[in-house]
């Protein structure tokens, strides 16, 4: 056993915890857990536990459905909403074959092979995700209408909001966790909030949006309130996006600093720009993986861009543009050398692991090509005219999930990056997630056609 192994069997005796969660995601980007005993946990760490895959979204078909969920230590928290004693713990687990090899189906190994790439050109990739969700009123049943729990807006104060003591306990949760916030802030729908998570490796900042999710749906649920990722909940008002800022470290050294440079953006800041704009649509169906998604990129954000809607629609960088797909931000010389890279497309309802791979791909394909960027665009994009947007080069994203598998489809990138299993199975989802929203006749269509056709 190993010391970070030896710790975790010490601390469950000293804490008194009795039920260990080992935490997985499946491919949709759901959290799965199985609590084990601490009498198990040795021969967890030792060979895995098992368990049936094929009842897990993407996983296995039946004829091979043995799997093992194998929990890595570096991980383990103890879980701050089961406070009383025992307690209860969790890890992140890798999910192994029964040979003991790793499972193509895990998305948490899917990043790591992106990431392994990433360090066989000298790079280790950061992350730092704004994570934008809805509290609501009450949990909606079926197809009621979502209520918010209050009519604020960006960075609003609202006085005696539930809001507010919200995002105060949620935060304490998070960091109790081990979880660093580094801002929080009403956004700009009503009932609609903000939490920044600090920067960390990709690794470790998807297992933290993973806890997050499933922290603000207790905290909420504590509160007697409900908190949703869904993409886009109103018509009315802008969706929940999760902009990444990201950055490649060459050792200690920010790879996308260049001092005296445009921006202070090296030459692999460029490239990795020009990955990132060149696969973008390639990329969009697992940035954006619901019907639900594109009503977000697209739904009114001419309409409500004044109101905090800001969802990219259109292919494009620029420096400090919040229209852009990506961002350069504003460069802070007292933060020397944080020059970084903010992805805007990115909604806070995507598996986070399968996201950073083919965005961080996409990044070290413009690498590795020598890709040049673009010239960025300084204008709004939406308030161009489409010949104009022509002229300058600039393509639409995917307008829906239908046209995003159609693109990702013919995606060697993607393909290679998920691997066989993870991007068939991800396509048949989506075929069929689609063709069944297509069929539906719409609340739309009754109200505009029923009375006059
Ligand atoms: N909610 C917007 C989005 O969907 C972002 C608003 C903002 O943070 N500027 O991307
Ligand atoms: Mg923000
Ligand atoms: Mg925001
Ligand atoms: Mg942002």
């Amino acid at each position: 056993m190993d010391r970070q192994q030896e710790f975790v069997l010490r601390t469950l005796e000293e804490r008194d915890i009795r039920f260990i969660r080992l935490w997985f995601t499946d491919v949709l980007g759901f959290l799965k857990s199985v609590a084990i005993a601490p009498a198990e946990l040795e021969g967890a760490f030792a060979e895995g536990i098992g368990f049936d895959g094929s009842a897990i979204e993407g996983f296995a078909r039946v004829y091979e459905s043995d799997m093992l969920a194998k929990p890595d230590p570096s991980t383990f928290q103890i879980l701050p909403w089961r406070s009383e004693t025992p307690g209860a713990a969790r890890m992140f687990c890798d999910i192994l074959m029964p040979d003991g090899s790793p499972s193509h189906a895990d998305p948490r190994w899917v990043l790591k092979r992106t990431l392994a790439k990433a360090s066989d050109m000298g790079f280790s990739f950061y992350t730092h995700p704004e994570i934008e969700f809805f509290l609501l009123k009450n949990r909606p049943e079926g197809n009621e209408r979502p209520e918010p729990i209050d009519g604020g807006g960006y960075f609003d104060h609202t006085p005696h909001s539930s809001g507010h003591d919200f995002r105060r306990n949620a935060i304490m949760m998070l960091e109790s966790m081990g979880i660093s916030v580094e801002y929080s802030h009403h956004e700009g729908g009503p009932g609609q909030q903000e939490i920044d998570l600090r920067y960390a490796d990709a690794l470790t900042t998807a297992d933290n949006i993973m806890t997050f999710r499933l922290v603000m749906k207790e905290v909420a649920l504590e509160q007697g309130i409900w908190a949703s990722f869904m993409p886009k909940p109103f018509t009315e008002h802008p969706g929940s996006g999760m902009h990444t800022h990201m950055s490649l470290f060459e050792g200690d050294r920010n790879a996308f600093y260049e001092p005296g440079a445009d921006y202070q953006l090296s030459k692999i800041g460029r490239s990795f720009i020009g990955g990132l704009l060149t696969h973008a649509a390639e990329i969009t169906a697992v940035c954006n993986q619901w019907v639900n998604s594109y009503k977000r990129l697209w739904g009114g954000a001419e309409a409500i861009a004044g109101a905090g809607g800001e969802a990219p629609s259109y292919i494009s960088w620029g420096h400090n543009n919040r229209s852009a797909l990506v961002r350069v931000p504003m460069y802070k010389p007292h933060k020397g050398g944080s020059t970084r890279i903010e992805f805007r497309s990115l909604d806070s309802s995507c598996n986070p692991y399968l996201a950073f791979a083919v965005i961080l791909a996409a990044g070290l394909k413009g690498i590795e090509e020598g890709y040049e960027m673009p010239p960025g665009a300084e204008d709004d994009v939406w308030a161009l005219t489409s010949a104009e947007r022509r002229a300058l080069g600039i393509q639409p994203l995917p307008q829906s999930l239908d046209e995003a598998i159609a693109v990702m489809e013919r995606s060697e990138l993607v393909a290679e990056t998920l691997g066989e299993h993870v991007f068939d199975y991800f396509l048949r989802n989506k075929r069929s997630e689609w063709n069944e929203y297509r069929r539906q006749v719409t609340e739309f269509e009754l109200g505009r056609y029923l009375p006059v056709l």
